[in-house]
C-alpha cells in the first residue's frame, strides 16, 4: 500500500489549507501539491513545495524589477531560446521539493544526481515498514542479450512463479529476522542502525528531495529516457507529469530541445552533409565506427 488512511487524512488536511501570498504561484502545480501519486507497488511521488513559474525564468533572464513578463509568445520565445542555447541559469531560479517513497536499489541510482538536497528517512531512528518492491509479472524479464545494462523478454510460467516466490520469501524472511533482532521482550534487542543491515535492496525508503529546474531537467533527460531502468523511469515519468503542469512553457522547450532533440558528433554532421549533397555514404566510407554509425543512423532514421 503506497500510503495509509492516516497519511491520506494528513494530506487531505494539508490540501484543504490555503495561504494568501505575494509570491508567484503556478496554478498547474498548485493542483498537484501534497497529493501522493502512486508509483510501483508501494512507492509515491508528492510535490511538497515549489518556487517560481515560467514567468520567474523570464524575470531572471531579463533581471527585471517587476514580474518581467511581456506577451506569452514573447516569453515563450525567450524560454525556448534559453533552452536551445544552454543558457541554463534562469532555469535554476525555479525549485521544487518532492517527497518520494522508493526501493533502496532505485534510491542508489537516484542519489547519483548530486545537484539536489536530500533528507532521507532515518532507519537508525525509526523502524522500516514491511514493504518490498516485487515486480509485476510483465516487468519480470530475462537479461538482455544485446544490452548488458538491460532486460529482454519477459519470464514465463514456472520460472516466473519461482522467481516471484523467491523474492517474496526472501524479503519476508529478512523482515522477520529484522523484527526478531529488534525485539526487546526477553532480550536486549539489537540497535535499529545494525538490525537494518540484513534488509534487501528492494525494501522501501523515503526522502524529501529538492532541486532546481535546470538540474531536474537533467535528471529527467537521463531517467525518463528508454535506456534508464524501468523502476526509476516510472518515477521520472510521474515527476515529468507534475513539471509539465508547473512550467508548461519551459517543459515544452525541454521536450523539443532535450528529450526530443538529438546530438550529432562532428563526424556524423559531416556524414549528413555528404548525404544531403547526394553522396551515398556507407559505414565503411563514413569514418565512423560501427557503433557510432548505428547511433547516428538511429538519430537521422
Ligand atoms: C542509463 C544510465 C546508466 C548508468 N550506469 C552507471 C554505472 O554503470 N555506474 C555508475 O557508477 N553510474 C552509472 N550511471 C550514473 C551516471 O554516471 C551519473 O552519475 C548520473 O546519471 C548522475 O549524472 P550527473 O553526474 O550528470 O548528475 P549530477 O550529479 O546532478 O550533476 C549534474 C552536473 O553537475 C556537474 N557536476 C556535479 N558534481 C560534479 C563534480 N563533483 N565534479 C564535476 N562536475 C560535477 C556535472 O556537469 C554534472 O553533469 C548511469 C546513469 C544512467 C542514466
Amino acid at each position: 500500500m503506497p500510503i495509509t488512511p492516516e497519511q491520506q487524512a494528513e494530506i487531505d488536511a494539508q490540501r484543504a489549507e490555503t495561504t494568501p501570498t505575494r509570491r508567484a504561484t503556478a496554478p498547474g502545480i498548485e493542483a498537484h501539491l501534497y497529493e501522493a501519486k502512486p508509483v510501483l507497488d508501494h512507492g509515491i511521488v508528492r510535490a511538497i513545495d515549489y518556487m517560481g513559474d515560467d514567468a520567474a525564468i523570464v524575470q531572471a533572464a531579463r533581471v527585471s524589477y517587476g514580474r518581467g513578463t511581456r506577451t506569452v509568445s514573447n516569453d515563450e520565445g525567450l524560454i525556448r531560446y534559453l533552452m536551445r542555447h544552454w543558457h541554463s541559469t534562469p532555469f535554476e531560479m525555479c525549485e521544487i521539493k518532492l517527497h518520494v517513497k522508493l526501493p533502496v536499489f532505485v534510491a542508489r541510482q537516484w542519489i547519483r544526481h548530486r545537484t539536489a538536497n536530500v533528507n532521507e528517512y532515518s532507519a537508525r531512528y525509526s523502524v522500516l515498514d514491511r514493504e518490498f518492491y516485487i515486480p509485476a509479472p510483465e516487468h519480470l524479464a530475462a537479461q538482455s542479450r544485446q544490452n548488458n545494462q538491460g532486460r529482454g523478454t519477459v519470464l514465463e510460467g514456472e520460472e516466473a512463479q519461482r522467481v516471484l516466490d523467491m523474492l517474496r520469501e526472501d524479503s519476508n524472511r529478512a523482515y522477520d529476522h529484522y523484527e526478531d533482532m529488534l525485539r526487546t521482550d526477553g532480550q536486549q534487542g539489537l540497535a535499529r542502525e545494525l538490525a537494518r543491515m540484513n534488509l534487501p535492496a528492494n525494501v522501501y525508503t523515503q526522502w524529501y528531495w529538492k532541486t532546481d529546474l535546470h538540474n531536474l531537467f537533467h535528471f529527467l533527460r537521463l531517467r525518463a529516457d528508454p535506456h534508464a531502468q524501468y523502476e526509476i523511469r516510472v518515477y521520472a515519468d510521474a515527476i515529468a507529469a507534475i513539471v509539465r503542469d508547473w512550467v508548461p512553457l519551459a517543459y515544452g522547450a525541454f521536450e523539443d530541445y532535450r528529450m526530443g532533440g538529438a546530438h550529432l558528433s562532428r563526424g556524423a554532421v559531416e556524414v549528413v552533409r555528404r548525404m544531403l549533397a547526394g553522396e551515398e555514404v556507407t559505414q565503411e566510407t563514413s569514418g565512423l565506427s560501427k557503433r557510432e554509425w548505428a547511433e547516428a543512423m538511429g538519430v537521422i532514421g
